[in-house]
């Protein structure tokens, strides 16, 4: 399957559900404090999206039941949303959500710290972030894929981290999942070159520990191989002439690219 290029006009169309998908993440982050469960926040998060005109674009996709992935502590992605589930102080907690709006498909994540985390989660979720704000800003016209890749592994080797590699980011339209895979580790200069129209979900997931997964047997909660803890952080990017544009934005917060 090719890349499927967007329109400055539908690059504008996909904001909506970029801002959607974004509101909502907002709104789940702040309601992850102790004694919560997953399923409320997924709830509260399908409300959402549908009261503000738009659907859960998780909901049903390959079989997923919920709205929102909830995936805590040693958990990387992908984790069910369930009434026995219940946050804790100290834990971190993904979030994973999209809406989707006229069609177009959101993405976007962030963890977040229930109460008081530990240090180390803490360095971590600083980390995976600043992968994530690395990763954005070599997606731009004149680099390639591998840039992109590169600049999320630099960040995490840099702080001793690991890299999850058997799960990628993605270009994303009217599809929540089309080509290209964005990997977040690759040599500079490699891979296809990035140009304006693409638009990528750009979306680090990075461990205190090793970088090897196992899948649950749900079928879909992806976990460290050793427990230790990982983040995951995401957004929906579109690549311009002028550089990298948010399409998943969140309105109260301004960073430079
Ligand atoms: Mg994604």
């Amino acid at each position: 399957m090719a890349i499927i290029l967007k329109s400055p006009g539908e690059i504008e169309a996909m904001k909506e559900a970029g801002r959607l998908s974004a509101a909502v993440l907002r709104e789940v982050g702040a309601r992850c404090v102790p004694g919560v469960s997953t399923l409320e926040l997924d709830e509260f998060a399908e409300d959402y999206i549908r009261s503000h005109g738009g659907t859960p674009t998780f909901k049903g996709y390959g079989g997923f039941p919920g709205s929102l992935c909830a995936s805590i502590n040693e958990q990387i992605v992908h984790g069910i949303p369930s009434s026995t589930v219940k946050l804790k102080d100290g834990d971190i907690i993904s979030i994973d959500i999209g809406a989707t709006v006229d069609g177009w498909a959101g993405d976007n994540a962030w963890t977040y710290a229930v109460g008081k985390v530990s240090p180390e989660k803490k360095q971590l979720l600083k980390v995976t972030e600043e992968c994530l704000w690395a990763g954005i800003s070599a997606a731009r016209p004149g680099n390639r894929l591998g840039d992109i890749g590169h600049a999320v592994q630099s960040v995490a080797k840099r702080a001793g981290m690991g890299v999850v590699r058997d799960y990628t980011g993605h270009g994303i339209g009217r599809d929540m999942h089309e080509e290209p895979l964005v990997p977040n580790f690759g040599f500079r200069h490699t891979g296809i070159k990035l140009e304006p129209g693409m638009v990528l979900a750009i979306e680090p997931m990075i461990t205190l520990g090793t970088h090897r997964t196992h899948v649950m047997r749900d079928g879909w909660l992806v976990v460290t191989q050793d427990g230790k803890p990982a983040a995951h952080f995401e957004k929906t990017v579109a690549i311009t002439e002028e550089g990298p544009v948010l399409v998943s934005v969140e309105p109260d917060r301004k960073r430079p690219l």
